[in-house]
């Protein structure tokens, strides 16, 4: 089973994809946190990465469909895979496509303000990106790796509305894309992250 999550940024797509990678033992996939390791490990393009992540804009289609393939190459695993972050691009979605078969496209829908409350509020684990929400979490160390708990370089006033526009720019046309086909759904993402994971586990109990 391959899942797609699609979502404006801090629409819940990375604790979703944990939930359901850890339930359906899936293969987590988010080119988010693969594009961040490549920055802390100074790898190749390490400095042309940082610079766009700290922008807001979007990697360039050829080089974060290079870095998915190399990924793709190295992993040796009989399991699904879940994309999170992963098309954010029409272009991509049909590269995509020619590599695996898609069974579930989620798209979790979420509201600008609660993009921009989500945002002002999110922490995240730098050793295994678990997110915290800083009115509800105290301390700085991860409970689930012991790493240190900080803001996203990304997470700022002055990046969220670009992200914001790129998903609605870049991003939508490839809710629109897979809209017709019978992968597709749409998610409530203003809900509790129990409530949107049981919209999505429903889904995939009835087929
Ligand atoms: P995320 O952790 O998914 O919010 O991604 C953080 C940043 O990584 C984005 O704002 C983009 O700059 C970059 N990024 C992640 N995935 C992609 C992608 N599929 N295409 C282009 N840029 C991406």
């Amino acid at each position: 089973m391959n899942i797609i999550l699609i979502g404006a940024p801090a629409s819940g797509k990375g604790t979703q994809a944990n939930l359901l990678a850890q339930k359906f033992d899936l293969l987590h996939i988010s080119t988010g946190d693969m594009i961040r390791d490549i920055i802390r490990k100074d790898g190749q393009y390490s400095n042309e990465l940082k610079n766009i992540i700290d922008s807001g804009e979007l990697v360039p289609d050829n080089l974060i469909i290079d870095i998915l393939k190399m990924y793709l190459n190295t992993v040796d695993s009989k399991k699904g895979i879940l994309f999170d972050g992963f098309p954010r691009t029409v272009r991509q979605a049909e590269e995509l496509e020619k590599i695996v078969d898609i069974d579930y496209v989620f798209e979790i829908e979420v509201s600008l303000e609660t993009v921009i409350k989500r945002i002002e509020q999110r922490l995240i684990c730098s050793g295994c990106g678990m997110s915290y929400n800083s009115s509800k979490h105290s301390g700085d160390i991860c409970e689930s790796c012991g790493g240190k708990i900080k803001k996203r370089t990304d997470d700022t006033q002055e990046t969220v509305t670009v992200r914001y526009n790129n998903y609605c720019q870049s991003t939508y046309p490839v809710v629109k894309y897979f809209h017709d086909k019978s992968s597709y759904h749409q998610i409530d993402g203003e809900k509790s992250t129990d409530e949107v994971n049981d919209q999505i586990c429903k889904i995939i109990g009835s087929k």
